[in-house]
């Protein structure tokens, strides 16, 4: 009965194995959308423009003005493992781009039923159309040719990806309706929004056949992080933030500045936006700290409202440790959210202190 039950080991195929790569790098649209305007910041884009059909599992679309692809590179786009944004294994220790791996849109073109790619740079006449499937270039429709064809086109890159998960029919029911997947995207779109909303780069993101922006913030030069918190999440919660003014420690080598909200902001559930090295990340131990320092100012039961930024030197950096790269590690984590804590109570405090001195004055 042993020896029957005996299977012996064999090589998976190269096919499956990026198959079930794939699929833990992109759980839902939502982070898909994340590489996706990854990228495109990577590529230096100003611009970058979203559209979505049934909470982009249906269709998502992200345009962007940034370098663009030359048409020599597009045969590898696709391909895993392939980028131009890490050459050792060293660099790994500084990097400075989201991207490193290679793996976004491969996976992309591995879990949708149809992906292409319009890019132009801007030594390029023309723009360049290719389709992909599987890690590969793919001929638009069976029987034509695969290689990418000119077309018109401005400077900047235009991906679309099809059906997500037509092929992962147990990831596929497991998304939630359009609707909830379409505010996950848009959540993601608009933290980025307001982190680079400051920097002078602008995001519109809305539904396929609608022109109508959920969301629209301009690439200018003269907008502040707070005008785009304004735009995105309302008077109601800008006015009460309150600057976690800039700081810099040079034992943990680390940076951070944000908008916090004041003792007179609660609400019944915590929004957190938590960039470290630009890249918006979970971090549960600084979300945890800081809500706990909350806990002492606000009534029972509410809750902050929260943006920080981190800079870390990118030696101290880990970005490797979670295939969605949505949780990155850093040295001397402890420490770093003690003293960001510290300072937000220092700041906390300041304010409270100045609006008591406004209110003894009036
Ligand atoms: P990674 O970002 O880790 O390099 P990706 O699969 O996300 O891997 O992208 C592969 C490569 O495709 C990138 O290294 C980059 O050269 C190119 N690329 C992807 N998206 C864009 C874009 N929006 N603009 C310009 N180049 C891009
Ligand atoms: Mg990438």
């Amino acid at each position: 009965a042993q020896s029957s039950r005996y299977r012996p080991i064999k090589r998976l195929e190269e096919s499956v194995v990026n198959r079930i790569a794939a699929g833990e790098i992109i759980h839902r649209p939502a982070n898909a959308l994340k590489e996706l305007i990854e990228n495109s910041l990577d590529a230096g884009a100003t611009m970058i423009k979203i559209t979505l059909k049934d909470g982009g599992v249906k269709l998502l679309q992200i345009q962007d003005n940034g370098s663009g692809i030359r048409h020599t590179d597009l045969p590898l786009l696709c391909e895993r493992f392939a980028t131009s944004k890490l050459r050792d294994f060293s660099d790994l220790s500084k990097m400075t781009t989201f991207g490193f791996r290679g793996e976004a849109l491969a996976s992309i073109s591995y879990v949708s039923a149809s992906m292409s790619v319009v890019s132009k740079t801007k030594d390029q006449d023309c723009a360049y159309k290719a389709y992909y499937s599987s890690g590969a270039l793919a001929p638009p429709k069976p029987g034509q040719s695969s290689a990418p064809r000119q077309c018109a086109g401005t400077d900047g890159t235009l991906i679309s990806a099809e059906d997500l998960f037509f092929n992962v029919p147990q990831r596929r029911r497991a998304l939630k309706s359009g609707a909830d997947e379409y505010n996950r995207a848009l959540d993601v779109a608009a933290k980025y929004a307001v982190h680079y909303g400051g920097r002078g780069i602008g995001f519109s993101c809305r539904k396929a056949g609608s022109n109508v922006t959920d969301l629209n913030t301009p690439a200018s030069a003269t907008n502040t992080t707070l005008d785009a918190i304004r735009m995105l999440h309302g008077n109601a919660v800008a006015r009460e933030l309150i600057e976690l003014k800039p700081m810099e420690d040079e034992r943990y080598a680390f940076r951070c500045q944000g908008w916090i909200s004041g003792a007179n902001w609660s609400s019944k559930r915590s929004t957190m936006l938590c960039f470290i090295n630009n890249r918006l990340v979970d971090c549960p131990l600084l979300k945890r700290s800081l809500e706990a320092l909350y806990a002492t100012l606000l009534p029972k039961g509410g809750h902050p409202w929260i943006y920080i930024s981190l800079d870390i030197r990118p030696e101290n950096v880990d970005v490797n440790v979670h295939p969605t790269k949505k949780e990155v590690h850093f040295l001397d984590e402890e420490e770093i959210v003690e003293a960001i804590c510290v300072h937000a109570q220092t700041c906390l405090a300041g304010a409270n202190a100045s609006r008591t001195f406004q209110f003894s004055q009036a």
